[in-house]
């Protein structure tokens, strides 16, 4: 069983599209997976093809649960949507922005996600949560649940930006929270091997993250970016196209 978070407080380096087809590819491999939007923005969950309007329960129910004082605030039946056998969705829509607000000086706010998913655990194989692009209490709530963080990483320019802010608070939840929280991978994303720069970032990430980094880069594939919009991840709708094919090589390498 492992959980991982899809962490990048950047915003736009294929933290979703990743977080969606490595779900969604575990999944086509017999595993079962369950797949934690954990953004606000709710980009996983219309990804999969879930409309938002019709949603009863979302990840916020969770906090709000804690906040409300209830004894243990799990994860109920209820949150947990099929998107197929093999692919289960705890979604999240705007409300989510309210978790932050409300977690503000509770005691233990940064347990909050790793206690609710504890009675779901034995369920899956695997579970993976996608972050929102910063470094807030719903990451450090991320982080405190997670065994291994997953680092998507965009080949542009700035992309080692803040990368000393994301390793620093990975730090203190490993001394303070979770001691077996690592870095698992490090995935480069939007490759583009014939642009210098893409060369020289890759490079760069390399010499900083040594073998964490994923053989596989992911390259800037369109099919990728229009497979949401048809509420499917790119693994299952175009699986031909180079983009899902790196991705699911990319699963065959997180499974080796
Ligand atoms: P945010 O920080 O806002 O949550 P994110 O890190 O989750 O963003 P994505 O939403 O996955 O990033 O990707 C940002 C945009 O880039 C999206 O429009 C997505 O479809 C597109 N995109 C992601 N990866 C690729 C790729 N390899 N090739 C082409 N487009 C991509
Ligand atoms: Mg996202």
């Amino acid at each position: 069983m492992a959980i991982w978070g899809v962490v990048n407080q950047k915003g736009g380096v294929g933290k979703t599209t990743t977080a969606v087809n490595l779900a969604a590819g575990l999944a086509a491999r017999g595993l079962r997976v369950l797949l934690v939007d954990a953004d606000p923005q709710g980009n996983a969950t219309s990804g999969l093809g879930i409309d938002k309007s019709q949603i009863k329960n979302t990840l916020f129910d969770v906090f709000q649960a804690f906040y409300d004082g209830a004894e243990n605030a799990k994860v109920s039946n209820e949150t947990i949507l099929e998107v197929s056998d093999n692919l289960h969705l705890i979604p999240a829509t705007l409300d989510l922005v309210g978790a932050e607000p409300v977690l503000l000086n509770a005691v233990g706010k940064e347990l909050v996600l790793r206690d609710a998913l504890e009675t779901v655990e034995p369920l899956y194989d695997w579970i993976i949560i996608d972050a929102p692009p910063s470094l807030g209490i719903l990451t450090v709530n991320i982080l405190a649940a997670c065994h291994g963080v997953l680092v998507p990483m965009q080949c542009e320019f700035y992309a080692l930006e803040g990368l000393s802010q994301l390793m620093k608070t990975i730090d203190v939840v490993r001394r303070r929270i979770n001691p077996r929280l690592e870095i698992a991978k490090v995935l480069l994303t939007m490759y583009d091997p014939r642009n210098k720069l893409t060369q020289q970032v890759s490079d760069e990430v390399n010499a900083f993250f040594g073998e964490k980094v994923s053989k596989v880069a992911i390259p800037r594939n369109v099919r990728l970016s229009e497979a949401p919009g048809f509420g499917s991840p790119a693994v299952n709708l175009f699986p031909e196209s180079k983009g899902a094919d790196a991705y699911m090589r990319f699963v065959a390498e997180v499974l080796a």
